[in-house]
């Protein structure tokens, strides 16, 4: 295990021209930040993920400075700053869109430090306690995050073997990972997502504790989960941050209606999530729009289908079993993972499409494709393809159906409802689908957006 004084022991230096890292690759407002504080007398330091990033090859998408200069100190130096933060100040420099964090070294000392620092039950609640650059990398999480890049020299400061463990692809984290998940049980998760996102694996060491302490992040704020979940399924590698979860245990604290249908063996939905969250990551690696929305509509889809199924044979009537089982499941993930507002309502909207996809008949599948979410709640139903071959067939002809022109459609259509699925089938068999073809050879294309 190592301690505070194994790390000071252990500071690598690593010059300029043994290391990749090349100013090129930093945002040049990082540079700016890191050039003006240096010039004024301060350390300053690009650290954390983007030295983690910028040494692995890749491209960081933001840039944080660490200095010895307070946050008062900072903001006497940049016009564009701003002060932010309870439980850490921060300072934030900002360049247009563009934000650089510069935050002061940290300590992990309550009494030699300045600052102030609250503990509750083993939970760092305020931590303002300035500190050396030693003791700044010592309260990072893993050791590949407590690199930094000094800008006077251009070198690399590793005190706790990130370098190596870069080398290795791995995860450790820094001093002894029960006390640091109990301080922060987030970390466990960041874990699994950095994990994911660098095809890194998880040291033993990182991964033991996660069965013991994984019930701690039910008491980790709620709104804060949710930032955490875009960051493991909205940057590109969603579907592996999922594998990672479900592999560590930790998917039940977070998604725990998820979790419980995937126990079930519930091998349609995990077709859905496994599809949904690829499509995604490719949407967000060719640089598409991706909505939360969609997201979460996917991972609860099983339990919400259930719930509906059972309160509408149970005599509800259907529209209103399906609101109440939505209503039901968003409640219950919110207490984890906060989902704001006006990303449950268009979940809600895309679970309660679904039932409608089987009423084929004119007026309604008009409404239906005029729909302000028919597209989310079209690509959805593709997604439960697996279902059942009913599904994957209704999927094929709403597909067609969009295609057609208007009057095409219409004569196709039956005045009257076709009440239960079976009766979909002559409908489509005698619909447009054939005419189409002979038309539209090229036709097909569509598929989950
Ligand atoms: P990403 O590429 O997703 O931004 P990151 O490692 O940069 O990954 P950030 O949340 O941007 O993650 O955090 C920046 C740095 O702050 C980390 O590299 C790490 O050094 C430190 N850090 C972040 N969260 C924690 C935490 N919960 N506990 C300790 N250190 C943390
Ligand atoms: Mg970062």
């Amino acid at each position: 295990m190592r301690t505070a004084n194994d790390a000071k022991l252990a500071l690598r230096i690593i010059p300029r021209e043994q290391h990749t890292i090349s100013r090129k690759n930093i945002s040049k407002a990082a540079l700016r930040v890191l050039y003006r504080l240096n010039e004024a007398g301060y350390n300053a330091y690009l650290v954390g993920g983007a030295v983690r990033d910028l040494l692995l090859g890749g491209h960081p998408k933001d840039f944080d400075v660490a200095t010895n200069a307070t946050p008062d100190e900072v903001k006497k130096l940049f016009r564009n700053c701003r002060l932010i933060g309870r439980r850490f100040r921060l300072a934030h420099v900002v360049y247009g869109a563009e934000i650089i964090e510069v935050a002061t070294f940290r300590g992990t000392s309550d009494e030699e430090s300045e600052g102030d620092r609250h503990i509750v039950d083993g939970r760092i609640v305020r931590d303002n306690v300035w500190g050396t650059v030693e003791e700044d990398a010592m309260r990072r999480d893993f050791r590949v995050n407590a690199m930094y890049y000094d800008i006077s020299d251009f070198s690399v400061r590793d005190y706790v073997g990130g370098m190596q463990d870069l080398q290795d692809r791995v995860l450790h984290l820094i001093g002894d990972p029960g006390t640091r998940y109990r301080e922060d049980p987030v970390r466990m998760l960041r874990a699994a997502r950095l994990a994911a996102k660098l095809d890194f694996r998880i040291d033993a060491s990182a991964s033991a504790p996660f069965a013991e302490l994984g019930p701690l992040l039910s008491g980790v704020a709620p709104a804060r989960l949710f930032d955490e979940s875009l960051k493991m399924f909205l940057a590109g590698h969603g579907r592996k941050s999922f594998r990672m979860l479900e592999e560590s245990g930790l998917l039940k604290y977070m998604f725990p209606a998820t979790a419980r249908a995937l126990k079930r063996g519930d091998k349609a939905l995990r077709s859905l999530i496994e599809r949904g969250l690829e499509n995604t990551d490719a949407r967000v690696i060719e640089g598409k729009s991706v909505t939360p929305a969609f997201l979460f509509a996917v991972l609860l889809w099983g339990e919400v289908r259930d719930l509906a199924h059972t309160w509408a044979t149970h005599g509800k009537d259907a529209n209103e079993a399906w609101a109440r089982a939505a209503t039901h499941v968003v409640a219950e993930q919110c207490q984890r993972v906060a989902i704001p507002r006006r990303f449950t309502i268009t979940m809600e909207e895309i679970w309660s499409l679904q039932p409608r996809f089987e009423q084929i008949q004119r007026k309604k599948v008009f409404r239906l494709l005029t729909h302000p979410r028919f597209r989310a709640a079209f690509d959805f139903l593709l997604l439960r393809e697996a279902e059942s071959p009913a599904i994957g067939e209704l999927g094929q002809w709403w597909a067609h159906a969009q295609q057609l022109p208007h009057e095409t459609l219409a004569a196709a259509l039956p005045l009257h409802q076709a009440s239960t699925p079976g009766e979909v089938e002559p409908v489509r068999a005698s619909a447009p689908r054939k005419r189409k073809r002979r038309r539209k050879p090229a036709a097909g294309k569509s598929g989950a957006a």
